[in-house]
């Protein structure tokens, strides 16, 4: 299964790409997670993306096409891939295709989740993730099951993203409706864009996703 995941910030791609991960046992590319782990070790690149991120800018196309050349070139990906975050850019979009074309590899499609902007602002202030595992957790909408303690991992230690703060979630908003939102004409024109609902409940949005997949022919694992 090779599939994209497309949103604005907070609309559930990360929640939804690690639950097909674990349910169809590929991998779950995200662009995010990558930087951020580039920005942690202190890498040429971290140094190069950090501020950009921190203001809530796009890294450049070429850096994020050279980094996703490599990931889908790793054997995790021999069963397919989730990707998280990318294509961000039309330029991006057009590279995947190049890449996927050159290496034989088939889009199966698009999964757009639409999320008003309201509600993309609530999500992304009361997000944070386990600082050992990555599990998604929200103030509201996804509390642990143990109050302080990782469902998945038991650990204790939890943080929030630099960039989910106010001032930068604006800045975030407006980057995906100049240079994010411009991709969905370009895969419906190619037939492969699919919406579904992002505002119902995680439970929701993971069936109607599921039944998009059973629609473009990708079987239930
Ligand atoms: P979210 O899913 O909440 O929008 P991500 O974790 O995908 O956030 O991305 C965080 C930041 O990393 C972005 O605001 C941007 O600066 C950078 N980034 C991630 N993916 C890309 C990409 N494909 N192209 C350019 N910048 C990216
Ligand atoms: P993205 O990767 O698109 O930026 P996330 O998957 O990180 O978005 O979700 C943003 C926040 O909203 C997280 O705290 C997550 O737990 C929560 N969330 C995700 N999907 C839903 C949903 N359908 N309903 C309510 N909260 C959600
Ligand atoms: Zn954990």
């Amino acid at each position: 299964m090779e599939l994209i995941l497309l949103g604005p910030p907070g609309a559930g791609k990360g929640t939804q790409s690690k639950l097909l991960e674990t349910r169809y046992g590929v991998a779950q590319i995200s662009t995010g997670d990558m930087l951020r782990a580039e920005v942690k070790s202190g890498s040429a690149i971290g140094l190069e993306a950090k501020s950009i991120m921190d203001s809530g800018g796009l890294v450049s196309d070429a850096l994020i096409i050279r980094m996703i050349g490599e990931r889908i070139a790793r054997p995790d990906c021999a069963n397919g891939f989730i990707l998280d975050g990318f294509p961000r850019t039309v330029p991006q979009a057009e590279a995947l295709d190049e890449l996927l074309h050159t290496t034989k590899v088939d889009l199966d499609g698009v999964i757009e989740l639409k999320v008003d902007e309201a509600v993309l602002v609530a999500r992304i202030s009361g997000r944070f993730t386990c600082a050992k595992c990555g599990a998604g957790y929200h103030d509201l909408f996804k509390r642990p099951r143990h109050e302080g303690v990782c469902d998945v991992c038991g650990s204790g230690d939890f943080s929030r993203r630099p960039d989910d703060k106010a001032e930068t979630v604006h800045a975030r908003l407006e980057a995906y409706n100049a240079q994010t939102a411009p991709i969905l004409p370009y895969y419906r024109a190619k037939g492969r864009l699919h919406s579904v609902d992002g505002m119902a409940d995680m439970d929701a949005v993971e069936a109607q996703i599921e039944a998009v997949l059973r629609k473009i022919g990708v079987p239930a694992p």
